[in-house]
């Protein structure tokens, strides 16, 4: 059996940009030597949906708390419930998560940062984006040990 057995979890425009909002993307079609290392790590890539399409593909960008509302909380968990269910399936096998990449400085995915309004200003803070704050908090309630990460420090998940 050739499986690597090792899989890791990524936000959705890690491997698809077209669904970042309209001038934050900074790549045409993925984040480039970030996907190809986790390939060449021979982990496979399971890629979460988008929260923020729920704002459509032409979406301007927003700060934090544009998302910071149940509704769009919801959506999180939601997302989130599914891609639980997907790390059961495969730990309850054996398989080994690496964890979970998100996407730094996003209101949604940022892990070490985000960005916020300060009187009337866009700063990039330290903080979690809405997404990841759902996503540790549903980890914690489940007892399971997901390594969380921005892309940038994608050496520490694929150390294994
Ligand atoms: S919500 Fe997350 S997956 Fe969607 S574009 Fe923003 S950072 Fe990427």
């Amino acid at each position: 059996m050739k499986r690597s057995r090792k899989i890791i979890f990524v936000s959705h425009c890690l491997i698809n940009a077209n669904s970042k909002a309209l001038t934050s993307a900074k790549h045409k079609a993925y984040y480039e030597g970030i996907v190809e290392k986790i390939l060449q790590n021979d982990v496979g890539i399971i890629q979460a949906p988008c929260p923020e399409l729920m704002y459509g593909v032409n979406r301007p960008p927003m700060n934090k708390e544009f998302y910071d509302t149940p509704e769009y909380r919801k959506c999180c968990r939601d997302i989130i419930d599914y891609l639980i269910g997907l790390y059961e399936i495969y730990s309850e096998s054996r398989y080994r998560i690496l964890g979970f990449v998100g996407i730094e400085g996003s209101p949604t995915c940022g892990v070490s940062t985000t960005h916020i309004t300060v009187s009337g200003e866009t700063k990039k803070v330290k903080g979690k984006g809405v997404f990841i704050e759902e996503l540790e908090k549903k980890c914690m309630k489940e007892g399971i040990d997901l390594k969380i990460r921005d892309q940038d420090d994608i050496d520490e998940l694929l150390r294994v």
